[in-house]
């Protein structure tokens, strides 16, 4: 597959157990449907440094790119910009046929770093209301 934004040839690259295709070139990723979900899930953080170390950043074949922003695995269908939020919104190009997703650079950590900080949010709330409960039961 080719990167939508400069061209060069995207690299697969395994992170925990999910196959991302990284552009080498200009550092952004490729996500096919549900590959997010799955990193999400994982909890791990800050994986564009640590896929930064372990492969570096390997010159990559550059093709000459026909059309900006197309879906690198439907090709004819154009990206189209979208918002995807937890916490606060991260830009993304996401495709309406495959559903894939286009990430610039650091997007991706920032998507991962927002689910994080949704958890600490949810996990705040439980542990009110699990100190509202033991209050309660000490009221009586
Ligand atoms: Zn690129
Ligand atoms: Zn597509």
């Amino acid at each position: 597959m080719q990167c939508p934004k400069c061209g060069a040839m995207l690299t697969a690259l395994s992170v925990e157990d999910v196959t991302v295709d990284k552009c080498q070139s200009c550092d952004g990723i490729w996500l096919d449907h549900g590959e997010l979900e799955k990193l999400r899930e994982t909890g791990v953080q800050g994986i564009e440094k640590q896929l930064e170390e372990e492969y570096g950043n390997p010159a990559a074949p550059m093709l000459a790119l026909e059309g900006y922003l197309r879906c690198p695995h439907c090709v004819e269908i154009g990206l189209r910009t979208n918002y995807v939020s937890y916490m606060q919104p991260v830009k993304m190009d996401h495709c309406i046929q495959c559903f894939g997703m286009w990430l610039d650079k650091n997007e991706l950590d920032k998507l991962l770093e927002d689910k994080k900080q949704l958890d600490n949010v949810k996990v705040d709330k439980g542990m009110r209301a699990m100190l509202a409960g033991i209050a309660k039961r000490f009221s009586k």
